[in-house]
């Protein structure tokens, strides 16, 4: 079974995918991550990597193809693969699609997690945390309390900087026009299951284990 997690910014992506990780025998394929490990390695392509970021330049989807082959052509996680923030666009899209041909591989189901990007702006940016202990809260969801311990008497509440609502709706905005296209190609090949992930953690989860078990 390979699972695409598809969703916005912010919709719990990363959240299912642990959860998918630790309940199916999954091994999750993000592109930061592959990244991350190929800079490690310090091979030829990890110079060229490293090379291409110091200059500010992004890594050209040639590069994230031969990291992304790499793993589709593993045999220890044949078919037991989570794509989370990947395929990006409709172009990485249908590199997925012939990869995964190449190595007698498909997608078993695309899990589209769906959220009123109202919300979205609202999760993100409503996102502080306690500046000792990092515990985080969010301003509309989940109102800041004491924190237990006492060493976080003198806290201040602390955000990140790019968790504003500006930031958020660029994101969203590029969302929109580069990576929900995908959909539509995943839709014609009867791949799409809709998740509500506007309830709670468990609850989303709930969903996504019936619908793999109805596969
Ligand atoms: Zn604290």
């Amino acid at each position: 079974m390979n699972i695409v997690i598809f969703g916005p910014p912010g919709a719990g992506k990363g959240t299912q995918s642990s959860f998918l990780i630790n309940n199916y025998n999954l091994f999750q394929l993000s592109t930061g991550d592959l990244l991350r490990e190929e800079l490690k390695s310090g091979s030829s392509l990890a110079k060229e990597i490293e090379g291409l970021m110091n200059a500010g330049k992004l890594v050209s989807d040639e590069i994230i193809n031969n990291l992304i082959e790499k793993k589709i052509s593993d045999k220890k996680i044949q078919n037991q693969i989570i794509f989370d923030g990947f395929p990006r666009n409709l172009d990485q899209a249908k590199t997925l699609d012939s990869l995964l041909l190449k190595y007698n591989q498909k997608i078993s189901v695309v899990l589209n997690l769906k959220v009123d990007y109202s919300i979205l702006v609202k999760r993100i940016s409503g996102r502080v945390s306690c500046s000792v202990c990092k515990k985080t809260f969010n301003e509309f969801f989940d109102p800041p309390t004491e924190c237990e311990k006492s060493e976080c008497k003198n806290r201040s509440l602390t955000r990140r900087s790019d968790d504003n609502e500006e930031t958020v709706t660029k994101r969203l905005n590029t969302y929109d026009e580069q990576t929900l296209p995908i959909l539509g190609h995943y839709n014609e090949m009867n791949l799409v299951k809709d998740v509500d992930a506007m309830q709670d953690i468990s609850n989303v989860s709930e969903q996504i284990s019936n619908i793999i078990r109805g596969l």
